[in-house]
């Protein structure tokens, strides 16, 4: 691809980022709930990212990281991997990124790191609006607090359009899904 063109693609996630944690933000503030983080990290947990665009945002970040980061990093990629190898039930370290407690790439995490956590729905074309609960520490604390209405919507189309025109553009087409330490592992990921 065009370098200038997949720069382009990748800088306009920069607002559709911040328009997910405003998103996020605003349902929080509607229950006065604010993550302190919890025993359960959301950061222990599998998740699979779905696009390539978020792919390549997260790799811009990480390539700008000093060799000696990015060789712990890749370090722990592999241990978690090999560890996910294991039954789920013991399958329970932090995310690669995870350091400390902050995630080295705040600013390029994908979607669902940004969005995980508060109760939400989605309206598929075609189908019952789904609704789905927040994460244990949101319901401990919030959990008899009426719905606050939370749309993912909008934000998982605007996600598809940009990922369907980074796949143009790459002149792909295929379906992707990854955690995060084979993001970061898999250079054979690519295009
Ligand atoms: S990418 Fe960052 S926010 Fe997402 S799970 Fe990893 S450390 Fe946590």
């Amino acid at each position: 691809m065009d370098s200038a063109l997949r720069a382009d693609i990748l800088k306009r996630l920069v607002p559709l980022y911040a328009a997910m944690d405003a998103a996020y933000e605003a349902a929080a503030a509607a229950y006065r709930f604010v993550c302190t983080g919890c025993e359960d990290s959301c950061c222990r947990t599998r998740f699979h990212h779905h696009t390539l665009v978020e792919y390549h945002g997260l790799r811009d970040g990480f390539e700008r990281l000093p060799a000696v980061r990015q060789a712990e990093i890749l370090a722990r990629a592999e241990s978690w991997c090999a560890e996910q190898a294991r039954p789920v039930s013991e399958a329970r370290s932090l995310c690669p990124l995870n350091s400390g407690g902050r995630c080295v790439l705040y600013a390029h995490r994908p979607m669902i790191c940004r969005l995980h956590g508060i109760p939400h729905e989605l309206r598929r074309p075609g189908q019952l609006e789904q609704r789905s609960p927040g994460c244990g520490e949101f319901n401990r604390r919030c959990d008899r607090l009426p719905y606050h209405p939370f749309d993912r919507t909008p934000l998982y189309a605007e996600l598809a359009r940009l990922e369907s025109e980074f796949q143009q553009a790459l002149g792909v087409r295929r379906r992707f899904k990854h955690t995060i330490a084979e993001m970061l592992l898999s250079d054979r990921l690519a295009p």
